[in-house]
């Protein structure tokens, strides 16, 4: 037990009989299940097993507290229990995070009518009986026994009238361990799994952090020095055992820094390390196809369009690659911003390519863009070889097309203000899983012969192994589907093309400021001039929905649209919500005989959902019925209502992108949020109640990283970036903030950290898979 323990050691190490225990006579040991199930091998990762919460006195409280709490009228005394007995007053509120300490007194199984096993646990404490309902986890009847002696945590709340833990908690105490929490000491409570106790991993945490000499500080004393915070051994050991909140604090507080730093230092690595090395297109901003398009354009740009194709033309002038977020709300125009890029690209002399994640939105956006091209004189190099060919060569004709101007292109042409337009005009063509046969191998070759401009497709471009002649720009709509892998692939396109990400759904500050922080973002705030609010409201009661209804038809009336989506197909769907069958079907019989009735989903084959939609757009259907294809970008300025089906099982950023669907045009919209949840779905209701508060995307875009926490917006996990245990990126603005600004300062200082071994070595060490991939050489 004298020799000390390095970080790199086997938990063996730490103590063979703790490591080498078993759950269950013949299960693996304790270190083999760490393993396994958290992919701790070392002490170190040990360490950086984090308690997912404390048992604290100053926590615990007596379940008549917790009855008084809910039913204040009753029980107007609160109390609780203390450790030695004495009784303290304080104050239990719903909704607070508090622990029982009590005994199992009965444990009950019954079936529910659906067949499902219902077991009830009953706690007491002596001052009063938790029941502790457990749903189809028949499992809970043989872990907990009468008799046993439990702490039970979770939020204070109501159930069915009744006194419920939410989000329980239940953690057996034996012996030695009850002592411990009667005592008073703060018992850290490590997250653990079948075949390890948290007890198990809290000895070893503790005996391993007895024989451990000082921990090092990977985080350089300099930056370190200007941070008021504590160092890396204090931290480690107290995030185990604290003394108090306020060393938990502390500690919290560093380790959320390392991670935060950790993070940014990639961020830098990698931003300034493209900046340096990889050789990109210095793009010509000067010639005036890009302007001309602006021109052409039936509207007038808004400033805040202005401003970002200034931007991003600055950055492509640039010899080092783009690497630009562009967020907008929907309908703040990008699509014009995007052409506008594609068009900085090819009047350089390259191509550009404009990605969506599905066709429907390669399709609409193809239909988009070609509407856009036209007055420069687009040419689809697809389509049958008639006007297109006429158009950009054969000088005597061009007037048929162009009202006069000659577009011969030639230099002797007198003052024809946009001759690169009749001459040239950018070639575009579409690929995407449906164009087969010839025409894929036409456009194929004509993608890798430079036959054509810009190519407008889905995100399988990418994955296809599609060769480009020379592509220089690389537009990817919708980030949110759009991984590091898909981003890395497409690197390797072209030489280093430029590459514009394009998103509807706002990404909060500090995620921009982080996980996309290697990003330039550009921000459009700004709608177009005229664009009228969306009027938003929740229907609850069959009276709502009948008003919604009727508000359908009043719209039908004055020649308006209505989407109605659903959150599944057909009826076999087991969370049982309305299907986009079995509406579209109810509606164009019993609700709405006299209207003309659409539907499209997912199981459809493209073309036929292309047909649909495309009806639906030239104004064929008063009702649309699908399911979330028509999630992101689909563009019907004459849609007008917007019904959500179980908006409640839909996420915030899902529930902003299917109501930018409507309010595209210049008509007074509505959008009506069917929510059939239960009262007590609490973040169901909250993501409601904030899409009736707003519209602003980037109000809502917080809002739902603080309900959902950064680990479910975005796959972290299988991307290879680490994650973040304990900082919590809604919360931890500030030292965000902080991490990034020194990580920036560090990597300026030594931009390939060859004075920092460690911090090198760290970030190999934490990076892993693509993420790897993406921070050294993607
Ligand atoms: P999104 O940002 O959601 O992709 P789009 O690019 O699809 O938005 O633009 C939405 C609609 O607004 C389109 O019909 C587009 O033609 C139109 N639009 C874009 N910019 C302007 C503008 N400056 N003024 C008026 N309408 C515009
Ligand atoms: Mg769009």
């Amino acid at each position: 037990m004298t020799e000390p323990l390095s970080l790199d050691d086997p938990l063996a190490r730490i103590d063979p009989r703790i490591a080498g225990r078993r759950f269950r006579a013949k299960g693996p040991p304790a270190d083999e299940v760490l393993a396994e199930a958290f992919g701790i091998e070392s002490v170190g990762a040990l360490l950086r097993h984090y308690p997912r919460r404390y048992i604290d006195r100053s926590s615990t409280a007596a379940i008549r507290a917790l009855q008084a709490a809910v039913r204040p009228a009753k029980q107007p005394r609160l109390a609780v229990v203390g450790s030695e007995g004495e009784t303290r007053e304080r104050e239990v509120r719903p909704g607070q995070e508090v622990t029982v300490i009590g005994t199992v007194g009965s444990v009950a199984t019954r079936r529910t009518r659906r067949g499902q096993a219902m077991v009830t646990v009953v706690v007491t404490d002596g001052t009063g009986r938790l029941e502790l309902p457990y749903f189809n986890q028949p499992w809970m009847a043989k872990q907990l026994r009468p008799g046993m002696e439990v702490a039970v945590s979770g939020r204070v709340g109501l159930y069915r009238g009744r006194l419920q833990l939410q989000n329980q908690q239940v953690e057996p105490l034996r012996g030695e361990e009850a002592d411990t929490v009667h005592t008073g000491r703060i018992i850290p409570v490590h997250p653990a799994t079948d075949g390890v106790t948290a007890r198990t991993i809290r000895e070893l945490v503790f005996r391993a952090l007895q024989r451990l000499r000082r921990i090092d500080d990977p985080v350089p004393a300099d930056v370190l020095a200007g941070e008021d915070l504590v160092n890396e051994d204090t931290a480690l050991r107290a995030i185990h055992f604290p003394e108090g909140p306020r060393e938990l604090r502390a500690a919290t507080d560093r380790l959320k820094f390392d991670e935060l730093l950790l993070l940014e230092l990639a961020v830098a690595f990698r931003k300034r390390r493209l900046e340096r090395h990889a050789a990109g297109v210095a793009h010509d901003p000067g010639a005036n196809l890009a302007e001309s398009f602006v021109r052409s354009l039936p509207f007038e740009l808004t400033e805040a369009q202005r401003r970002v194709m200034k931007e991003i033309a600055a950055d492509m002038t640039e010899p080092r690659p783009m690497h630009r977020l562009l967020q907008g709300d929907v309908g703040s125009g990008k699509t014009a911003v995007a052409v506008y890029a594609a068009l900085v690209a090819v009047q350089s002399g390259h191509q550009a390519t404009i990605m969506a994640p599905t066709e429907v939105l390669a399709r609409q956006h193809f239909r988009n863009i070609e509407a856009m091209l036209e007055p420069i004189g687009g040419r689809n190099i697809a389509a049958a070889p008639t006007g297109a060919r006429r158009r950009g060569q054969v000088t005597g004709q061009a007037d048929l097309f162009a009202g006069g101007d000659d577009g011969s292109g030639g230099p002797q042409q007198a003052a024809a203000p946009e001759p690169i337009v009749l001459a040239n005009g950018p070639r575009y063509c579409l690929l995407t899983g449906s164009v087969t046969g010839k025409e894929r191998e036409r456009v194929l070759a004509a993608i890798r012969d430079g036959d054509v401009d810009v190519v407008i497709g889905t995100h399988a471009l990418v994955q296809e192994g599609v060769t480009f002649g020379d592509l220089s720009l690389a537009v990817v709509d919708e980030q949110h589907r759009f991984g590091l892998h898909q981003r890395m692939l497409l690197k390797q396109k072209g030489a280093s093309p430029d590459v514009l990400i394009m998103t509807a759904t706002p990404i909060p500050r500090t995620l921009a400021l982080t996980y996309y922080g290697d990003l330039d973002v550009s921000t459009l705030d700004e709608l177009p001039a005229g664009r009228r609010p969306i009027e938003t409201y929740l229907a609850r009661t069959d009276a709502e929905r009948a008003e919604a209804y009727e508000l359908v038809r009043v719209e039908a009336k004055a020649g308006r649209q209505t989407f109605v989506v659903c959150a599944a197909i057909d009826e076999s769907n087991k969370n049982e919500v309305r299907s986009a069958e079995a509406e579209a079907e109810r509606l164009a019989t019993e609700v709405f005989p006299d209207l003309r009735i659409s539907l499209l989903h997912g199981r459809m084959r493209p073309l036929e959902k292309e047909a649909n939609m495309r009806a639906f757009a030239a104004g064929e259907a008063d009702v649309l019925i699908a399911t979330t294809v028509v999630e992101v970008g689909v563009d019907v300025p004459n849609a007008t209502v917007m019904l959500v089906e179980n908006a409640d099982r839909f996420g915030l950023a899902q529930l902003h992108q299917l109501r930018g669907r409507i309010g595209r045009g210049e008509h007074r919209s509505w959008c009506v949020l069917f929510d059939e949840s239960e009262e007590e779905n609490q973040d169901a209701r909250a993501r409601l109640a904030a899409m009736a508060r707003t519209t602003d995307g980037f109000e809502l875009a917080d809002e739902d990283l603080r309900l959902r926490g950064e680990g479910t917006l975005f796959d972290v996990r299988q991307s290879g970036m680490p994650d973040l245990k304990l900082a919590r990126l809604a919360d931890d603005v500030d030292l965000v903030k902080r991490a990034r600004a020194r990580a920036f300062a560090v990597v300026d200082a030594d931009e390939d950290l060859a004075g920092h071994p460690e911090l090198l070595a760290l970030m190999r060490s934490t990076f892993s898979g693509d993420a790897a991939e993406w921070l050294f050489h993607g």
